[in-house]
């Protein structure tokens, strides 16, 4: 056990707790029989305080390691604690692809299922819960194999659950076949975000993955202007010669925190410049590798540090179809606020699934990355966070650093249910961890 500051990726709300990394199933259980409080941890890349718990004990699940043999059908079962790299290095040159994999390769696959994780293709594919067919889950009500047929109750608890139904120790999910390790891409430049928003409406659904870059720092005529990149697997037949080789790890790193306020207005606005120019105006059909089309960030590590001490904050929220201008709205709000952005990243959802606390609902999904410093950023955040709950819609626990009680409770209107199911199996109320001692999470 070693004693940890624990942070997220964001860097903003930090914690001391106990750490632990239970190597198997049994340990991860005596952790859970000395009673003390207790939350499970990836790689500590959702943003806020959802995988530390101050003064208590942090149960790391990079110890719970092991791919089982890839089935003929796709069906693999993985140690709760390998990441979506991993997993990839070994599933991609047997022709094999996670179904659902978010922005970042870095994660590990306990982390994505308690956070419910959506990819560019929410809208066919919905979201890695919607892929898992088993998990093996230790509570401290005793062990248990959830599906959405054995426990469903628990199994959709834990799905999008921000771990705080135990700690998943193995998971069983379908991957899907692909032939080559190429995406094949059309770019389009938008010029505002009507125009973006309208070709994703009409078009997304011919595509497997869509995304849009929403350049946030303009206004007027070009408020919203964006680039729309999508896309689906190359197959053999597609290209004049394929292979099947896995991402290469990152060779780039930033040693250190860069000076709190490198990225300001100015400079976010000339990047955002630079990176709207170079974009081609219409390219189709182009070749791109996995880690390109999925993975843009994951060619440096430590990138966070460029926001400096200070950090940043992630505002992620979902909102129905029939509320698009509520997207509008917070974009115009921020563009006219002097609060900087770096690109905002625009998706569209395909329907919910039953994860109680699942974030993903059909519509739109807006993710804005806003380094800390300007005073009249909590007032934006705030009004953000009004918007969202008039238009019915909610913001995302894997990337909240500062939500309230009551806010949440508006947002996820399945949280009672989620409680009932939570105190069933934790009745001392051993899970926590600080995002839920702040929204009340904890149960009753
Ligand atoms: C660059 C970047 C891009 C991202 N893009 C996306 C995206 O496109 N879509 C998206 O959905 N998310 C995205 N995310 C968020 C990220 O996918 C989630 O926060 C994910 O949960 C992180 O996994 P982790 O292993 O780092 O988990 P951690 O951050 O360590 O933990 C996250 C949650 O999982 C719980 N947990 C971890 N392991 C277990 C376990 N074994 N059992 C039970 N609970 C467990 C923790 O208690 C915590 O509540 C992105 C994050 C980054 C940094």
């Amino acid at each position: 056990m070693t004693r940890q500051r624990l942070v997220g990726w964001g860097r903003t709300t930090p914690g001391m707790s106990e750490v632990q990394s239970p190597a198997s199933e049994d340990l991860v259980a005596r952790e859970m029989t000395l009673g003390s409080r207790t939350i499970a941890r990836g790689l500590g890349r959702s943003y806020g305080d959802a995988a530390q718990l101050s003064g208590g004990v942090v149960l790391s699940n990079r110890a719970l390691g092991g791919i089982g043999a890839i089935a003929p059908d796709g069906v693999v079962t993985l140690g709760a604690g390998v990441s979506i790299d991993e997993l990839l290095a070994v599933a991609i040159p047997q022709g094999w692809f996670v179904p659902v994999t978010p922005g970042t390769r870095q994660v590990t696959i306990g982390g994505a299922v308690a956070a419910d994780v959506h990819g560019k293709n929410h809208h066919r594919d919905g979201s890695i819960g919607d892929h898992v067919l088993e998990m093996r889950l230790v509570t401290p009500a005793g062990r248990f194999s959830v599906s959405p047929s054995v426990e469903p109750d628990l199994f959709w608890a834990t799905i999008g659950g921000m771990g705080l139904t135990g700690v998943v120790t193995t998971v069983t999910l379908r991957l899907i076949k692909i032939e080559t390790d190429r995406i094949l891409v059309d770019t389009h430049r938008h010029s505002n975000l009507d125009d973006v928003m309208s070709a994703m409406s009409d078009g997304d659904d011919e595509y497997r993955y869509s995304v849009a870059w929403v350049d946030c720092m303009t206004k007027g005529a070009s408020m919203g202007r964006a680039i729309l990149t999508r896309g689906d697997h190359a197959t053999r037949r597609d290209l004049a010669s394929a292979s099947l080789v896995a991402p290469a790890p990152a060779r780039l790193r930033v040693p250190f925190n860069a000076p709190s306020g490198l990225l300001n207005p100015l400079s976010i606005r000339a990047f955002n410049e630079v990176w709207f120019r170079s974009a081609p105006q219409s390219r189709e059909g182009e070749e791109q590798s996995l880690g390109t089309f999925f993975h843009p960030l994951d060619g440096v590590n430590d990138w966070n540090r460029l926001y400096g001490r200070r950090g940043f904050v992630q505002y992620q929220f979902a909102v129905a179809d029939a509320q698009a201008e509520c997207v509008v709205r917070a974009i115009d709000r921020l563009s006219s606020s002097g609060v900087a952005s770096f690109l905002a990243v625009l998706k569209r959802f395909g329907p919910a699934n039953h994860g109680m606390l699942s974030f993903p609902l059909a519509g739109w999904t807006l993710a804005l990355d806003l380094p800390v410093g300007p005073s009249a950023l909590p007032t934006v955040l705030d009004d953000l966070d009004e918007m969202v709950i008039d238009a019915g819609g909610r913001v995302y626990l894997a990337k909240d650093s500062r939500l309230n009680p009551e806010a949440v409770r508006v947002m996820y209107p399945r949280l009672p249910h989620f409680l009932d199911v939570k105190n069933r199996i934790d009745p001392r109320h051993q899970l926590a961890s600080d995002l839920a001692r702040r929204l009340q999470l904890v149960g009753k």
